[in-house]
């Protein structure tokens, strides 16, 4: 019998974490000091992108992308609505006008032909760029993606908060990991404790481009810069310029230090996160009342989330957590979000999300699950379905 909770996604934090935490505490910096550019360092090879830059949470990074790109009041962007709601804010917070896109049924990603309808029932030049979400830690095929960017002249900001670690095998037979900006021009990465790595609040701007590297440095603190290089004038030492309007958008070297330690168990996570959904599929394969997460043999699926849908949804929620399983939702498709439908969305908008939405429920999908509990999920999951 299993007395405890269990949560549909939870941090591992070990001794190393802390040990590394409280390092940092004690030494000169608690922020601005050499943890950041370390833990920048080793996430961008982890990732394989050529730039990243860390920031207080996913939220301010897709701000930082969507500012950096240039997003401005009127620009109009693609989103997919099965995701958190910050990947649709990150546009209006520019002013930007968001356009929702629904979603494949079986990958639950943006769906590509819909893309291709859009885009071509509009005059070339309406839209400015696109924001997929690897949703669940399902990887897209960014190449397809950035032919279709590229024949209508859009920018593309992958919100790859689900994805660390995740890949698809391109047409050349390369594995191309999410977010490491070989095709897409900016993504974003999510540190909060239900993502893969944990450092309270966190997140990281990856992208493969110096311009834009550099504005997202300058933009993180306040606009100001010091470079030499850059200075309009120079009044000696202490002598600095704001040239943007930018933000704080710093994040902590004792955070960074718990990121670095983290990260080196990153691939390990991985490996268990893929245990653990080989064993659900094994479990639900042959139940017809159960549809499982989409996979095919050339991608890494990051299961961020084990989604399953199920007619009576409600009712197996509440079942589970009768039972202190503590299953979710996601997401209530953005577009049906109050501050969108204000806006214009409508029901109807992106049916395929909508119908998700009545039936999806994501089971505990995280490293430390262990296989006693995961049995328990399993056996309350089969008794009610
Ligand atoms: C978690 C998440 C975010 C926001 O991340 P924060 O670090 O909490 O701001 C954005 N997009 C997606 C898809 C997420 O899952």
């Amino acid at each position: 019998m299993i007395d405890k909770a269990i949560p549909y996604g939870r941090q591992n934090i070990t001794e190393e974490d802390i040990e590394a935490v409280v390092e940092t505490l004690k030494s000169d910096y608690l922020t601005q000091g050499p943890k950041i550019a370390e833990f920048e360092r080793t996430f961008a090879g982890y990732v394989g992108a050529k730039y990243a830059v860390a920031v207080n949470n996913a939220t301010v990074g897709l701000h930082l992308a969507t500012r950096t790109l240039g997003v401005k009041p009127g620009d109009k962007v693609i989103v997919t609505p099965m995701t958190f709601a910050a990947s649709a804010n990150c546009i209006r917070y520019c002013g930007g006008e968001v356009v929702f896109c629904d979603i494949d049924s079986d990958t639950y990603l943006m769906d590509i032909r819909k893309l291709k309808l859009l885009l071509g029932s509009y005059p070339k030049g309406t839209f400015k760029g696109l924001v997929p979400v690897d949703f669940a830690g399902y990887p897209h095929d960014m190449e397809e993606f950035r032919k279709i960017a590229d024949e209508y002249g859009l920018w593309i900001l992958e919100d790859a908060c689900h994805a660390p670690g995740g890949y698809f095998v391109d047409s050349k037979g390369v594995k191309q990991r999410c977010g490491n900006g070989v095709f897409s021009d900016v993504a974003v990465f999510s540190f909060h404790p239900v993502k893969h790595i944990a450092t309270g609040e966190g997140g990281m701007v990856t992208t493969n481009d110096k311009i834009l590297y550099e504005k997202l440095i300058l933009l993180r603190t306040h606009g100001i810069t010091r470079n030499p290089l850059y200075l309009y004038e120079n009044h000696g030492g202490w002598y600095y310029e704001m040239q943007e309007l930018g933000y704080n958008y710093r994040l902590t070297d004792f955070q960074a230090a718990l990121g670095i330690s983290q990260l080196k168990r990153a691939d390990t996570g991985l490996e268990r996160r893929q245990i653990i959904a080989n064993r659900y599929d094994e479990a639900f394969r042959n139940i017809a009342g159960i549809k499982m997460p989409y996979r095919t043999g050339d991608m890494l699926h990051a299961f961020h989330l084990y989604v399953i849908q199920v007619k009576d949804r409600l009712g197996l929620y509440n079942y589970l957590r009768e039972n202190k399983i503590y299953a979710q939702v996601h997401y209530v498709p953005v577009h049906l979000q109050p501050y969108y439908r204000e806006l214009g969305s409508r029901l109807g908008d992106c049916p395929v999300a909508e119908e998700y939405y009545k039936h999806c429920l994501s089971l505990p999908m995280y490293p430390t699950l262990t296989d006693e509990e995961q049995e328990f999920v399993i056996q309350k999951v089969l008794e009610f379905v």
